[in-house]
């Protein structure tokens, strides 16, 4: 059986994305609704009941909105570290999920609502496995308590996911160096991000900084530094809706491609409010 990949959804409003093997089915975070995620996985003809896992990057809205609905109501393993662990806990509790779920109502503490779901916490940097996958995690520089990427290893090539990176360290460069299909984040157009009326300098600062998101030049760097001929499949997401155009970071990567010979590389861009095409590999 092949390996299929979708990515649900990708943008600072949520983001998810779905893997499935001869015996796994994980979500790679889980930042929409519970029903916004039902709905896109109806597209691929999948539900959430049957979901082995959901992986978690980091605490931020964007990647856990949906968690408590999902893993609470059909039991489905949630992996991450502590810290994140922790962060989502108290993130749920007490910034936005209380009034949007009801499913938070008459929870009377951080230690009911750990014992709600089902965790199974990873030490970042250590690996485990999901049936036939199996998953590396690695530690991303991001404004979140312990943010990591992933690579998830099938028997018909490696997925990597690096969203949410301020900048790419050694580390994360040597990481995803094994990707045969790549999730990179191609957040903003550095100067639209600069001219943005919208958007307060203190934001600016922190989207900027070392610990925020990579700017499309970035990625394009990135993706030089890891070139190999085994990366077939690039994906741009977290795309900025006001910083950013998705034809600007398709040409800022597809430019690097061009100019480093990686002709063998299919470039695709994540969507925030579609799903992608469904990747066989
Ligand atoms: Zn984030
Ligand atoms: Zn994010």
């Amino acid at each position: 059986m092949s390996v299929k990949f979708t990515i649900l959804g990708s943008g600072s409003s949520g983001n998810c994305a779905y893997v499935e093997t001869a015996e796994a089915r994980i979500l790679v975070d889980a930042g929409f609704s519970p029903l916004q995620i039902r709905k896109r996985l109806a597209t691929i003809g999948r539900t959430p009941e049957n979901l082995s896992g959901i992986l978690i990057t980091h605490e931020h809205s964007d990647h856990i909105a949906g968690l408590l609905g999902l893993a609470d109501k059909f039991q489905i393993p949630v992996f991450c570290n502590r810290d994140t662990q922790d962060a989502t806990v108290w993130a749920l509790k007490t910034k936005w999920a209380s009034k949007k779920n009801p499913m938070l109502d008459g929870l009377d503490g951080t230690e009911h609502l750990k014992s709600k779901i089902n965790w199974q916490l990873f030490t970042t940097g250590a690996g485990f496995e999901i049936g036939d996958v199996s998953i590396e995690t690695f530690s991303i520089p991001h404004d979140a308590q312990d943010p990591v990427g992933f690579l998830l290893r099938t028997a018909h090539g490696n997925i990597g996911f690096a969203t949410d990176l301020g900048h790419t360290t050694k580390l994360v460069l040597d990481r995803i160096r094994a990707a045969n299909v790549l999730v990179l984040e191609s957040n903003h157009d550095v100067k639209m991000l600069q001219d943005c009326p919208r958007r307060a300098w203190s934001l600016k600062q922190r989207i900027l900084g070392r610990h925020g998101h990579l700017s499309n030049v970035a990625a394009a760097e990135a993706a030089a530094q890891i070139m190999s001929a085994g990366l077939r499949h690039l994906y741009l997401a977290h795309l900025s809706r006001e910083c950013n155009k998705p034809e600007l970071a398709e040409h800022v990567m597809a430019e690097q491609l061009h100019h480093i010979g990686a002709t063998h590389v299919r470039l695709q861009l994540a969507a925030q409010d579609v799903p992608c095409e469904t990747l066989e590999i």
